[in-house]
């Protein structure tokens, strides 16, 4: 008699390496189902962005060559999960599905039931650890609440040893019956009418391959002078990992034990935004609602701006401030943007145009390759000053003087703003303080070939520090 099989259901874990749920179920001995179901209808799940499915079609076709590499094909079906791992169930005869576990509020209710049912019919239901380092659920301060402060949560963070990596299975034994597997080109994951995806295929290369070649290329080429890169967008100075950790194509225990015996000043800072990423889930996890309400409520007194013109001239990158331009065409080219810029184009949105954090979380959560429901929420707090541990409310970044320390050369500016290409340094992040024989000589017309500035900065400045004074967090 043949051995009742055993599903691994994959969802944000798209790797064959440090994968418990995989490696668990090849270690019973029992043939496998290896399944992906993508689900769209989970209760008060937010649907990827379109950037972010771009990547996801990208990555399945990556996971299912390296499955089938190692003897098994990955199903691909579309639908309820509950009702297609029945289905599954069913018609294989398994009597145990493994899978690792998620962290999005409605995963993880989604997650629970599902168990629990499986469990009440008999079945054998295994979850296991790897998208995170620590178990929001049990992470807890002294007096037993949550962590709000992100240094004692880390400093607690560092002292649990993150476990060793396992190893990937040298082979699976695939369940021999038929089970139906749909088409990936059937999920319509990829943009069509204008395929606008040429600038993300040239940057990535989504996979676990391509977090594996850019961990090492960070490892080899940048660790050691991260430090000060990491804020210095000209440079390609981070790891360019936050994609692939969305889409569990590396592990934070892979990433932590690569880092294991190294000393570099960078080696510190790295684990640091490894560990940003815990505290974000560990805030999500606590607040369920991060991406639509204030964490700390005394900013919802807030009189944002209704300024659909505005924010469209930020999406494209078109407010005539260039570092913040840049960095909007960086995400809307590549799918990705450098932090330090993240931070500015947020700040500029929340606190020159004084729209409503959330407008900017949605464009980002459309547009981003690594959209992550803790990061980008939490960031977009973070920025706003309504987030934990957040940046203070009267920290209004200085959109040219942050292009000037972080992009002293203009280099990133010039990348992604062409039409200023030729201005020289003096004026590439004040193109509006240019004498006109200059913007002329240097092919500039503002209001035509490049905006001019959106709104007066200092202006806007004092707009925003009186708007925030009316919240009782002000
Ligand atoms: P590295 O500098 O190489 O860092 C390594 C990893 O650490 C990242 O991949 C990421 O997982 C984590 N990390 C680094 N910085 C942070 C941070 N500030 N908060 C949380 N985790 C961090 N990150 C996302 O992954 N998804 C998002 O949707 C997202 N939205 C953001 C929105 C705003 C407004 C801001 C200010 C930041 C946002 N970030 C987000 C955080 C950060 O900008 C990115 O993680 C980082 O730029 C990714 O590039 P990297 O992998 O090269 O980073």
């Amino acid at each position: 008699m043949r051995p009742d099989p055993i599903i691994v259901l994959f969802r944000n874990d798209l790797r064959i390496s440090d994968n418990r749920a995989l490696s668990s179920a090849v270690d019973a001995g029992r043939p496998l189902v290896t399944l992906f179901i993508f689900d769209e209808g989970l209760q008060d799940a937010r649907p990827a962005g379109a950037a972010s499915r771009w990547w996801l079609h990208h990555s399945l076709l990556a996971l299912s060559n390296a499955l089938e590499k190692l003897g098994a094909n990955l199903v691909l079906r579309q639908g309820s999960t509950p009702e297609i791992v029945a289905e599954t169930v069913r018609v294989t005869g398994a009597d145990a599905v493994f899978w690792n576990r998620r962290y999005s509020p409605p995963d993880i209710a989604a997650d629970t039931i599902l168990k629990s049912t499986l469990r009440a019919n008999g079945l054998k239901a295994e979850s296991f650890d790897g998208f995170l380092l620590h178990e929001p659920s049990q992470l807890s301060t002294r007096s037993g609440d949550f962590y709000k402060v992100f240094t004692p949560f880390y400093n607690r963070l560092s002292e649990i040893d993150p476990r060793d990596p396992v190893d990937m299975p040298s082979q699976i034994t695939a369940w021999k019956g038929t089970l139906r597997s749909e088409n990936l080109d059937d999920f319509n994951l990829l943009p069509k009418e204008p395929n606008w995806s040429s600038g993300l295929a040239e940057r990535w290369h989504p996979g676990e391959a391509g977090a594996k070649d850019r961990l090492q290329l960070f490892l080899e080429e940048r660790l050691d002078s991260y430090a000060d890169d990491r804020n210095v967008p000209g440079v390609e100075g981070t790891s360019g990992l936050s994609p692939h950790l969305a889409r569990g194509e590396i592990s934070p225990f892979q990433i932590m034990a690569a880092l294991r015996h190294r000393r570099a000043k960078g080696a510190e800072t790295f684990r640091k935004e490894i560990s940003w990423r815990e505290f974000s889930y560990h805030l999500l996890f606590n607040r369920p609602k991060l991406h639509l309400e204030n964490f700390r409520p005394e900013f919802d007194s807030l009189n944002w701006r209704s300024a659909p013109s505005a924010l469209k001239a930020w999406q494209r990158g078109r407010t005539g401030y260039p570092i913040v331009d840049a960095g909007m065409r960086e995400l809307w080219q590549t799918g990705w943007m450098h932090n330090r810029v993240r931070m500015i184009t947020a700040s500029f949105l929340i606190k020159d145009l004084l729209v409503d954090w959330r407008d900017g979380e949605e464009w980002f959560w459309g547009t981003l390759v690594d959209a992550d429901p803790a990061n980008n929420a939490a960031s977009w707090q973070w920025v706003a000053g309504s987030g934990a541990d957040a940046a203070p409310y009267f920290r209004i970044f200085n959109p040219i003087l942050q292009g000037e320390k972080f992009d002293p050369e203009g280099a990133y500016v010039r990348r992604y703003v062409p039409e200023l290409t030729r201005l020289p340094n003096r004026y590439v992040h004040r193109p509006f303080e240019a004498p006109a024989s200059l913007l002329a000589e240097c092919g500039v017309t503002l209001g035509e070939n490049y905006p001019s500035p959106l709104i007066d900065h200092a202006a806007a400045r004092e707009r925003a520090l009186e708007a925030y004074k009316y919240t009782r967090g002000g």
